[in-house]
This record gives C-alpha cells, structure tokens and sequence, in this order.
C-alpha cells in the first residue's frame, strides 16, 4: 500500500487516488505549426526515469481536486512538488 498525501486532506491510501501521468507537458504554444512527428511525441512520449519523477494525482474518492508531487520510482516515496523541475514545451 502507498500512502498519497494529498493537500488537503492528508495521507490517504493509493486506492482514493487517480494517476494524471507526468506533470508540466505542455500544450504546444502554436498546434498548427507540430509536425506529425512531434505531435505524436507531445501526445504519446512520457519519461520514464529510475528515481525521482513529478506526477499528477487526482484524489478522486475525496475531494477531487489535481496535485503534483514527486515521486521516487523506486520507492515509492512521495515528497510535495517544489517547482524544481522544468517544464517541457513541443516548440515546433
Ligand atoms: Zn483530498
């Protein structure tokens, strides 16, 4: 069992909880101008790191709200996102 603690209402257990994907994958600013190759990436290519990752969670069987934190892979332990990671952007 993992423990998610979300904002609002603490640690909770991993079955409340909806997983949003990797957080900050930005919408590309002009759409029109991807091309197909990296529209493709923008919608389908995620990172996959051994270590630690920032992620979306949606507490969906409390109060529903998103949140982003970052999570060891390894083990699993979740700490609140800082902000440290950067964003990723499909310019193209
Ligand atoms: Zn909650």
């Amino acid at each position: 069992m993992m423990l998610i603690p979300c904002p609002w209402c603490g640690p909770r257990n991993e079955i409340e909880f909806h997983y949003g994907g990797q957080a900050e994958v930005r919408y590309p600013v002009d759409p029109q101008a991807v091309s197909d190759e990296d529209w493709a990436r923008f919608l389908f290519f995620r990172d996959n790191p051994k270590g630690m990752f920032t992620e979306r969670w949606s507490h969906a069987a409390g109060c529903r709200r998103w949140f982003t934190v970052r999570r060891d892979t390894v083990t699993n332990e979740i700490h609140p996102d800082d902000g440290a990671s950067n964003a990723r952007t499909v310019t193209r």
